[in-house]
């Protein structure tokens, strides 16, 4: 578990400077675990309990929040040229968010950030199958037999083998909802196009069993314990 120096504790939990910090410490009126501590260089971890005179100084937690992504933005926390993803999200929760896996720029919907490292990783690592469903509007009509390909796997440009098994269920003649648990790049694009088809608009509504429902474009909530920990 992390480890941090008391000083830099005490400074972010109370929006102090570590000047300030360090002056309260000195004077004592911090106790780790019962115990009253003066040194500003203490190590203090995630199980230790720790008061500023009457106050418990809570570890800070982790954020998970699900955002319903806009066109036109990048999945990026800084991008030169683009309005990027976190700039939808309120200045004090965007420290140390990171953007769990990546939409294309024109794509919309589901989208994860997360303080969480461990968690991010579990989501996005090549071993995970977290099945992640998208609504695809195509530029042709898309025949039974493509759909059918979609499902058992096609062949993509320059991959060896073909993609996972995967979910296709027809919603309109230019309308499908492809569900996959595997993330290549611009998989769904190419999935399409490995069946002569253009994709002319894609939204992703769900992951794993956490879906957009009614959340607004634009907007973003956090995630519920039990959603958290489906991933
Ligand atoms: N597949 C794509 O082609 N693009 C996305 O944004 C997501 C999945």
């Amino acid at each position: 578990d992390a480890v941090v120096r008391l000083d830099f504790y005490v400074s972010h939990t109370l929006g102090l400077s570590r000047k300030e910090a360090k002056v309260i410490i000195g004077k004592g009126q911090i106790t780790i675990n019962g115990a009253q501590v003066k040194k500003a260089s203490q190590s203090v971890q995630q199980t230790d309990v720790i008061y500023y005179r009457d106050e418990l100084l809570a570890w800070p937690q982790d954020k998970y929040f699900l955002l319903n992504k806009p066109a036109g933005y990048v999945c990026a926390t800084e991008d030169g040229e683009h309005p990027v993803v976190l700039d939808l999200i309120a200045a004090h929760e965007q420290k140390d968010l990171r953007v769990v896996g990546r939409l294309d720029m024109d794509t919309t919907g589901f989208l994860l950030l997360t303080t969480d490292g461990q968690w991010l990783h579990r989501i996005t690592s090549p071993k995970s199958d977290c099945p992640k469903r998208y609504r695809v509007w195509t530029v042709d009509e898309v025949s039974d037999a493509a759909l059918r390909e979609l499902e058992q796997g096609v062949q993509l440009k320059s991959e060896d083998g073909l993609t996972k098994p995967a979910k296709a269920e027809r919603i309109g003649s230019h309308e499908i909802l492809l569900t996959i648990s595997e993330g290549k790049y611009h998989q769904v694009k190419r999935m399409l196009a490995a069946t002569g088809n253009k994709v002319e608009r894609l939204h992703r509504e769900a992951i794993a069993n956490v879906a957009l429902g009614d959340l607004a474009e634009g907007q973003y909530r956090s995630l519920s314990e039990d959603e958290i920990a489906q991933f």
